[in-house]
């Protein structure tokens, strides 16, 4: 059984873990370990999107669904990161 790291937060400082279903999630898609705890990020994340509204679409290329800034109705083909790497390589 793995061990959840634990890690302090650079926002608020306090200790935060990251489970091993976390670890997995962010070695699985090659991402750094997050470096503040969940409330700071939540804070953080609401923060950005704050003056943008973000809408649920789905990947004109393999139809996964993601969050884009473009509505339902905009004549914008939307990617998701994947394709979008795919069709400009
Ligand atoms: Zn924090
Ligand atoms: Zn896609």
């Amino acid at each position: 059984m793995e061990k959840s790291i634990t890690k302090t937060c650079a926002g608020c400082k306090k200790e935060f873990l990251i489970i091993p279903q976390e670890k997995a999630f962010y070695e699985q898609k090659n991402l750094p370990f997050p470096s503040s705890c969940h409330e700071c990020r939540k804070i953080r994340r609401q923060g950005l999107r704050n003056d943008r509204k973000l809408y649920q679409r789905n990947c004109d290329q393999c139809g996964i669904s993601l969050e884009t800034t473009y509505a339902k109705d905009s004549p914008y083909i939307i990617y998701c990161e994947k394709c979008y790497f795919d069709s400009v390589n």
